[in-house]
């Protein structure tokens, strides 16, 4: 329930603010002699977001009566997820499913939560999530497990740059022991190198058990850089070297993996074709063909799908993940292949980088989501939430490529577009 100003007083129930203070702090920020970030050092979180906002609607010469309601726990959102917070943005949040999940961790019917201002996409993955399940439910597999960090080295040949390489493969198992001196559930699995002339790249890979892991592997990988260039004489020149790779489209995540790779099928009868799609199987796999994979092709595309995105991004938000991921996440391969009884469709995401602990996890809207999913917090053993949360988003993607491949099948997509997304006037 929202308080007074608009957000739950965590902090100061039943104390006013101080007006009079917030006055000349307001004076302070208008004369540029306090900088907006400094507010949490002078006040509690939850009256600096609103002295922030404040400020901006004074500057702006904006109201922001809404962005100023939210009920989410103001002292850890400001302090832990959001600088110079100054409110929440609010998205819908709808429902797909019931989804029959038939994975190794993920067992059972789940509600998806999608956070979209997009008409039409849940619906879509609703009626894909239907299809799934009326068909026995999705077999979901996650193929590798791996987060990664690859830290740069400048070496001064291309002859020392061989000897970096070779001295940091040569010690890889003091080197997962050093990482695991940084944290108690992260565990180094993996490195490879790179050369590129004089630079080094060493592509180093943990398993992160319920976290994403990004902070706990860079954590560790800064230890690690600091031993190779120690021993080697190779200078250090960034932690992350780009070869990770992180928030870019990369093939090398396609190929090798990153985060969570996840494999998500389905076998669809004629009849459920017909009967939930109004098309049939020869249409679905010639759909696939010439758009996922002819056309991603001649696009140079590094995606060949119809829409993960819309389901990564989508659940990415509802689920308090990081949203940026969505570009990795979203590589996705989609396969329709031709069978007696109909066809069996596929997604193959190699880039899934999910956690149910840590970033934006524990914030308290987002964790109610991934609480609908059952996989909030840690999981038993370590490691099993973050699964089973990969393994439904695998899922979640296969019905709404499936959802999506039907439409155009049939040639609906215009009309359900007309029909669900339209009708604002702004
Ligand atoms: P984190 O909150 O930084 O770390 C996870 C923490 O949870 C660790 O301290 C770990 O402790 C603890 N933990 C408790 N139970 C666990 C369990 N069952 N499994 C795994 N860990 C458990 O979260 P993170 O996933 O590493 O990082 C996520 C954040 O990184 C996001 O906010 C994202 O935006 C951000 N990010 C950072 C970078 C970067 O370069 N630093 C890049 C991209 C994104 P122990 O380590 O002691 O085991």
């Amino acid at each position: 329930m929202a308080g007074d100003d608009g957000h739950r007083n965590a902090a100061g129930l039943g104390v006013g603010p101080d007006r009079e203070k917030e006055g000349k702090i307001h004076t302070k920020l208008r004369a540029g002699s306090l900088k907006l970030y400094e507010l949490e050092k002078q006040i509690a979180p939850v009256d600096a977001v609103r002295v922030r906002r404040e400020f901006i609607e004074h500057e702006t010469g904006t109201t922001l009566e809404n962005i100023g309601i939210f009920s989410i726990d103001v002292n850890r959102a400001a302090t832990r997820n959001c600088e110079n917070m100054i409110g929440a943005v609010q998205v819908p949040v709808g429902v797909a499913g019931p989804l029959a999940v038939n994975g190794e961790f993920a067992k059972g019917v789940f509600w998806l939560p999608l956070a979209t201002t997009e008409g039409a996409l849940v619906a879509s993955v609703n009626r894909g999530a239907s299809a799934i399940t009326k068909a026995g439910g999705a077999e979901v597999r996650i193929l590798h497990d791996g987060m990664t960090r690859a830290p740069v080295f400048a070496a001064e040949s291309v002859g020392h740059a061989k000897k970096v390489a070779d001295w940091a493969e040569a010690h890889e198992k003091e080197l997962a022991a050093i990482a695991q001196t940084t944290t108690t559930h992260g565990e180094m699995t993996g490195l490879v190198t790179f050369i590129a002339g004089t630079s080094v790249f060493v592509r180093l890979e943990f398993d992160t058990k319920d976290a994403m892991g990004m902070n706990m592997v860079t954590i560790a990988s800064a230890k690690i850089a600091d031993e190779i260039a120690k021993a080697t004489g190779a200078r250090l020149i960034a932690l992350s070297g780009n070869m990770c790779t992180d928030k870019k489209p990369a093939a090398i995540n396609g190929i090798m993996g990153r985060g969570r790779s996840v494999v998500a099928g389905i076998a669809l009868s004629h009849e459920l074709i017909e009967k939930v799609f109004k098309t049939d199987a020869k249409t679905m796999v010639e759909v696939n063909y010439r758009k996922n994979l002819i056309g991603s092709a001649r696009a140079g595309s590094m995606g060949f799908n119809a829409h993960a995105a819309n389901v990564v991004a989508a659940m990415f938000i509802a689920c308090g993940q990081d949203a940026a991921h969505a570009i990795d996440g979203s590589t996705c391969m989609t396969t329709i292949d031709a069978t007696e009884t109909g066809v069996y469709v596929a997604v193959t995401l190699p880039s899934l980088p999910v956690g149910t602990v840590g970033g934006g996890t524990g914030v308290d809207t987002q964790n109610e989501c991934l609480r609908i999913l059952g996989v909030a917090g840690g999981g038993t053993p370590p490691g099993a939430n973050a699964k089973k949360l990969a393994e439904i988003i695998g899922a979640g993607v296969l019905a709404g490529e499936l959802s999506l491949i039907g439409a155009l099948a049939a040639q609906h997509l215009a009309r359900a577009h007309q029909e669900l997304g339209r009708g604002q006037k702004r």
